[in-house]
């Protein structure tokens, strides 16, 4: 950390029409150290008076046709300029990020690194976007689809990944020419403060990225009922994905939205069981299972699965909890005093329904974490099935569920019997069952024999309910931009399809 928290986040973060501001009803929210369960700063919180003047000061922006008609190479040499201050600022923003959110240093400085790369990713790709030239069988018609900027966007996040999140949307949405109101989650929105001020200093001209924080409930309406708003990312929970769409319908507003998932990670008996144990056990356990990739669910071949639970068992127990400013945790806190209710209240759930708890299961029972801290051990329930809630509901948490199975078929029939469709792994050496397992995973990225990777270059969004649309990856730019096509005849000619001959 180099600058003292308050110089990061400024003396106002609200950020509409290039100025900084307090809220307009004089709203602040303190936000809570997930590691000890006190508040450690305040920041404004925006009133909807506010979320409609942000969205009025991106829709008078767009108009004036100044950003959206920018060179898409000033546009791109702007994005690597924000990708250079997110090198310059690693440390800071990988401090307030773990602050706020409770994950470990560590993973706080993977997200910087990840979210430079979406900007370099998306600076590539916007110079390299060539309009498509259409054959109509006239050699006279000159005809192109181009793609134009859809103008203005609401961007809401979540609080699991607060600045990557956001940043996969504002880096495909400033790289296709539009203007934008982004939302950050009101219990982690530090770094996205932080990080627009960054996008000030890089030159983003006024208007063009405004930011109001604060509760949904308040926000909502105005940001989403709203004609003034051409397009909607929102990346959350299904019901409010739900409510968001219902309400985008009515000024056929287009929305993409990025939900929940209760994602399956399916062990064959052949699978390498090194990596498979290793693999299952971060693939759940990361960050405290608050991913939305999270692979709750172990799907286990029969003839292996009382050896694998139990070496799993062995693992999980010794991962180390703790402060995410310690170097010495491995996974950080819960994010909140919700979530650890909201853990305790599935474990009681799982046992009712007859699930057999083989580790964890609450608050670890150690003397040197903090009392108020929001810390829920890594928690495994073998024998589980799809009666279960804690088997269909995306808990959320460290909490893994194991199912057994006997045949590829019952494998495949299990890992699709969820509402949701957002990843999937499967383990097996054997390359012509894997190919047929990823083939029929009706989920939105299938990792084989790995767990939880990404790059920005290819697309990431679910099938069911985990949503519509994508993020990252071509889909993910062209998801800011309209298409338009220009038939051009250069040599014209009346068709004389009326009258008189
Ligand atoms: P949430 O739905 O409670 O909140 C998400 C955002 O929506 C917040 O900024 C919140 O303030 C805002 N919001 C709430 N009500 C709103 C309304 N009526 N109108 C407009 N905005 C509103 O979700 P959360 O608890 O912050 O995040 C956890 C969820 O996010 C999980 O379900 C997780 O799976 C999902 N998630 C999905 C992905 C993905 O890529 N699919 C990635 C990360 C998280």
């Amino acid at each position: 950390m180099t600058q003292p928290l308050a110089g990061l986040i400024g003396d106002h973060q609200l950020y509409i029409d290039g100025t900084w501001r307090a809220a307009s009803d004089g709203g602040v929210r303190a936000l809570i150290n997930p590691a000890n369960g006190t508040e450690f700063i305040s920041v404004d919180e925006a009133s909807a008076d506010d979320a409609t003047a942000a969205v009025t000061a991106a829709r008078t922006t767009f108009d004036d046709g100044e950003w959206s008609s920018t060179p898409v190479a000033e546009r791109a040499a702007l994005l690597r300029r924000i990708a250079d201050l997110l090198v310059r600022d690693k440390a800071d923003l990988a401090y307030i990020e773990t602050l706020d959110t409770g994950k470990t240093l560590a993973e706080s400085e993977i997200d910087i690194d990840d979210v430079e790369s979406v900007f370099r990713y998306y600076a590539s790709l916007v110079e390299t976007s060539a309009d498509r030239v259409v054959d109509v069988g006239n050699p006279a018609v000159i005809s192109r689809v181009i793609r134009e900027p859809i103008g203005v966007c609401v961007l809401i996040a979540p609080w699991n990944y607060p600045l990557l999140q956001i940043s996969w949307k504002i880096a495909p949405a400033l790289a296709a020419g539009c203007t934008m109101v982004a939302k950050p989650s009101e219990v982690t929105p530090l770094s996205t403060i932080a990080f627009v001020r960054l996008c000030e200093e890089a030159g983003v001209p006024a208007g063009v990225l405004n930011l109001v924080q604060g509760s949904g409930a308040v926000l909502g309406q105005a940001l989403t009922d709203n004609p003034d708003v051409d397009f909607i990312s929102f990346t959350g929970g299904l019901q409010t994905g739900i409510v968001i769409s219902e309400t985008a319908a009515k000024h056929v507003t287009k929305v993409a939205v990025e939900l929940g998932g209760k994602n399956p990670h399916i062990v064959f008996d052949d699978a390498d069981w090194e990596s498979s144990v290793d693999q299952v056990l971060t693939g759940v356990f990361l960050h405290s299972g608050q991913v939305c990739s999270s692979g709750t669910r172990l799907i286990v071949q029969s003839s292996i699965a009382d050896d694998f639970v139990d070496a799993l068992v062995g693992r999980a127990c010794t991962i180390r909890m703790g402060d995410g400013l310690d170097p010495t945790s491995e996974t950080g806190p819960l994010v909140s005093q919700a979530q650890l209710d909201k853990m305790h209240a599935y474990v009681a759930s799982a046992k009712d329904q007859g699930a057999v708890l083989r580790c964890g299961g609450g608050r670890p029972d150690r003397d040197d974490l903090d009392p108020g801290g929001y810390f829920f051990s890594p928690t495994i329930f073998d024998h589980c099935d799809r009666s279960m809630t804690i088997v269909r509901d995306e808990t959320f948490g460290p909490i893994l569920t194991v199912e057994r199975f006997e045949t590829e078929e019952q494998a495949l029939a299990l890992g699709n019997d969820t509402e949701y469709g957002l990843a999937a792994g499967v383990r097996t050496s054997d390359a012509a069952l894997g190919e047929r397992m990823v083939r029929g995973l009706r989920h939105g990225t299938v990792w084989l024999n790995d767990f939880g990777y990404y790059t920005p270059a290819a697309e990431w969004g679910g099938f069911g309910k985990s949503g519509n649309g994508r993020e990252l990856g071509p889909t993910g730019l062209a998801e800011y931009q309209e298409t338009k096509h220009i038939w051009h005849n250069t040599a014209p000619s009346a068709s004389r399809w009326f009258g008189p001959e």
